[in-house]
């Protein structure tokens, strides 16, 4: 049995699950959170092989509401074609997110940096909503297409992701670091092929101001570099 600490832990758990899972008569369900379209592609694409997959999109972290709705699009155009592709039926639940009381809850996201504590605790709260539904619902196993991004933290996630699976014990929770074997990489070119929207921040708020700090400072460095690389040629 590979060591907990072991980098390669909860690919290995994910793998000998599946192994498991196959030798069954019939395909388990699984109830798959899901953030966004592009971080569905790759885990969706190897989950349908072993479960029946219903995909969940319990996202109020997600905004304004006009990118909540532009992701949920999305998130539906890809499942839409990639059923057709694999000639299956992959349902969407929508969860009624309630926005007011995410920022409620998260209104301290602003004095921390993304990836801190906070957004643990954010990745914590869409899990839990996603996990409270797939138990009240009979699915056999629970998992987050989150463990796909290089910015989010696979260990933390799988821990998370543990502690809730005490809570609701009749749906197991699947292990999964699906960043693993080059996973983000594989997922970038599906969302290339189905021409999929890709945010370029995160998503709640504080996010996006922080994106577009960047991209302000990035512009105003760039602008300077111009002007640095002109003044030269003026004297050269
Ligand atoms: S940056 Fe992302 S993970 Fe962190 S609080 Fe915002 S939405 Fe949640």
């Amino acid at each position: 049995m590979l060591n907990r600490e072991s980098k390669d832990f909860y690919n290995q758990e994910f793998k000998e699950l599946v192994r498991e899972v196959d030798s069954l008569k019939e395909k388990p369900t699984l109830f798959l959170h899901a953030c966004c379209g592009p971080c569905l592609t790759y885990p969706l694409s190897i989950l349908v092989d072993h479960f029946k997959v219903t995909v969940g999109y319990f996202n109020p972290n997600i905004q304004p509401y006009s990118e909540y709705l532009k992701r949920l699009d999305t998130l539906k155009q890809f499942i839409e074609a990639y059923s057709k592709y694999r000639g299956m039926e992959i349902p969407l639940v929508i969860n009624e997110d309630d926005f007011e009381k995410y920022n409620k809850l998260f209104a301290d996201r602003i004095k921390d940096r993304e990836g801190g504590p906070t957004c643990l605790r954010c990745h914590a709260y869409r899990m839990g909503l996603a996990y409270e539904y797939a138990a009240d619902h009979n699915y056999d196993y629970f998992t987050t297409v989150m463990t796909v991004s290089c910015k989010k933290p696979s260990r933390e996630l799988n821990e998370i992701a543990e502690k809730l699976a005490l809570k609701y014990p009749s749906t197991k929770y699947l292990y999964s670091d699906f960043k693993k074997e080059n996973g983000q990489y594989k997922g970038i070119l599906i969302a290339k092929e189905y021409g999929l929207y890709r945010q370029d921040y995160c998503g709640c708020l504080p996010s996006l101001k922080e994106r577009e700090e960047y991209k302000k400072k990035k512009a105003l460095e760039e602008e300077s570099k111009a002007q640095s690389e002109n003044s030269l040629t003026i004297i050269g």
